[in-house]
């Protein structure tokens, strides 16, 4: 009998030569139980956690990591495994149970594969198919509809969180997938909840408040999808659309509203809504939401609600979100997937040093470059106006069609003008940050940052524009001297993604005096 401490004994239900090391074992064959830590042929039985493992190493490791993971209250420095298939094709999961039969050790281990961080009591396991979490029929007909077959690493943490009815803060690459990671949970409780109580049919059950109409309009119809067939109406509430309508809406009864705040402040403020029954809320774009300007009116929309699950979502949570979530509801899940605040791995970017008054021919050059230009393209620029006339301008010289869209457009101009690009018609979109957050952006590839925004944050989700679920993307960025405040936390972005650095960047008494290591920082190639 082996034993791995020496105050522990007995150690292993397996009798004699139980294997030290972990390549001591043979490889796993079909059907036998596979060692938690390694993958190969889990022949003994650990004693403390009961999951399989191969050799005396791989028990210590478990079992390190387990106590590690009790004693760390921060999330753990992200281990990055690399990518297979297995991380996110984990099939064969048709049965129901098969999450809640995942033992810790196994729990971990898929986390650590997909990514994914937790902070909290009592989190779910991961699910590794839609079909394992019991969700309405019809949902799981509308989800393999959509062309959804395996939920996305964030939906396979989030889904089986929300539905236990935690309060969440969840930050996932933008394009991941988070939105429906709010749905299934929302059309799943809605559904359920109406069948049972149809006293209160009227009155709305959820809410998800976004920064943007854009935004707002993408969620609803995703929602529309999800809840096809079910009890499940919904309500769009915006600017630009007549009032009246959204009003009439919800008096007829709906089970959620998506909206953007301040038009939703309006409605309330002007007739009676009932919005006791709201049970669920989500905030997505969440660190957009609880910045000054949106937050007084976020909170003010919490004080007519009595204490709902609250789901918070962004690819970027700065830490001082994390303590505000905490004061809009008790016990926040931490959910993290992949490298949180970070630019989206799947985008490449490629800075360039562009001085202001040459900008625009250089995203000429771009635009009648064989080689460069990947339409459909997003240019995203800094004002309104700036969006009007660089459309106008890259119309005239270049002969390729571009548009704009910003705020100051109606509701049916915006819709008409992504439609139109949506389709194909228009290639190039010249946009102010209405399309930075969120919104999906179906077969853009290539997005060309104009005017630096003035944060970093901002940046990652407008780069974001350029991928989803993962593929490939690229970012061009023009930067210059005007962009000085930003220098530090641009070069540090692009170092981390692997990015070319422009020189002018480089050697900036903005940038050099406040990289890591001073003196000593290697110079990096020119970009272009
Ligand atoms: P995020 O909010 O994380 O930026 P979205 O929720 O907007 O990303 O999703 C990005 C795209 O991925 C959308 O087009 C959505 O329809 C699609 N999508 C989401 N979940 C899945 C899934 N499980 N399988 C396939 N496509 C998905
Ligand atoms: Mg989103």
């Amino acid at each position: 009998m082996a034993a791995v401490n020496g105050d522990e004994a007995p150690v292993f239900v397996a009798e004699d030569n139980v294997k030290e090391r972990c390549w001591d074992q043979r490889e796993v064959l079909p059907g036998e139980p596979l060692c938690v830590i390694c993958g190969r042929y889990g022949e003994y039985i650990c004693d403390r956690t009961d999951d399989d493992i191969c050799s005396l190493e791989c028990k210590q490791t478990l079992l390190s990591r387990i106590d590690n993971s009790q004693l760390s209250v921060d999330l753990p420095p992200p281990i990055r495994l690399p990518a297979t298939d297995e991380c996110f094709y984990v099939r064969d999961a048709d049965d129901k149970s098969e999450s809640q039969s995942l033992t810790n050790g196994q729990t971990e281990l898929l986390r650590r594969k997909l990514d994914i961080f937790v902070k909290g009591d009592i989190v779910p396991a991961p699910i590794l198919s839609f079909s394992s979490c019991d969700l309405p029929q019809k949902l799981l007909h509308n989800i393999e509809a959509a062309g959804y077959e395996m939920p996305t690493p964030v939906q396979m943490q989030a889904i089986p969180a929300a539905l236990m009815g935690k309060s969440l803060l969840v930050s996932a690459d933008t394009g991941s997938g988070k939105t429906a990671s709010f749905l299934v949970p929302i059309v799943s409780f809605c559904s359920n909840f109406t069948r049972q109580q149809f006293s209160n049919l009227k009155n709305p059950l959820a809410m998800v408040l976004t920064p943007t109409r854009e935004l707002c309009i993408q969620v609803e119809e995703q929602a529309k999808l999800l809840g096809k067939g079910l009890p499940f109406k919904t309500a769009l509430v915006v600017g630009g659309d007549a009032m009246a309508r959204q009003l009439h809406r919800i008096q007829q009864g709906v089970e959620l509203i998506v909206g953007t705040p301040g038009r939703l402040i309006d409605l309330l403020t002007k007739h009676d809504i009932e919005l006791d029954g709201i049970s669920i809320i989500v905030l997505d774009e969440v660190d957009c939401m609880l910045q000054r300007g949106f937050r007084e009116q976020v909170m003010q929309i919490f004080r007519a609600l009595s204490q709902p699950q609250v789901l918070m979502y962004s690819a970027t949570i700065p830490k001082e979100v994390e303590k505000m979530a905490s004061v809009l509801s008790k016990d926040v899940t931490v959910i993290s997937v992949g490298n949180p605040n970070k630019p989206n791995r799947a985008v490449k970017q490629l800075a360039i040093w562009v001085e202001s008054k040459q900008k625009k021919q250089k995203l000429f050059d771009i635009l009648m470059s064989k080689q460069h230009f990947m339409p459909p393209v997003v240019v995203f620029v800094g004002s309104r106006l700036g969006a009007d006339l660089l459309s106008k301008a890259i119309t005239i010289t270049t002969k390729v069609k571009a548009l704009s869209i910003h705020g100051e457009k109606s509701m049916k101009e915006r819709r008409e003008i992504l439609r139109s690009f949506l389709v194909g018609e228009v290639p190039v979109i010249v946009a102010t940050g209405v399309l930075g957050r969120g919104v999906v952006l179906l077969g853009v590839r290539q997005v060309i940052i104009f005017d630096m925004p003035n944060s970093i944050k901002e940046y990652v989700h407008q780069i974001g524009r350029a991928s989803r679920l993962g593929e490939e993307g690229t970012a061009i960025v023009f930067v210059n001297e005007e962009n000085k405040k930003m220098f530090p936390e641009l070069v540090e972005f692009l170092k981390s993604s692997g990015a070319a650095i422009p020189r002018e960047l480089v050697n900036s008494r903005y940038t050099v005096g406040s990289l890591s290591g001073g003196k000593g920082q290697k110079k990096r190639k020119h970009a272009y």
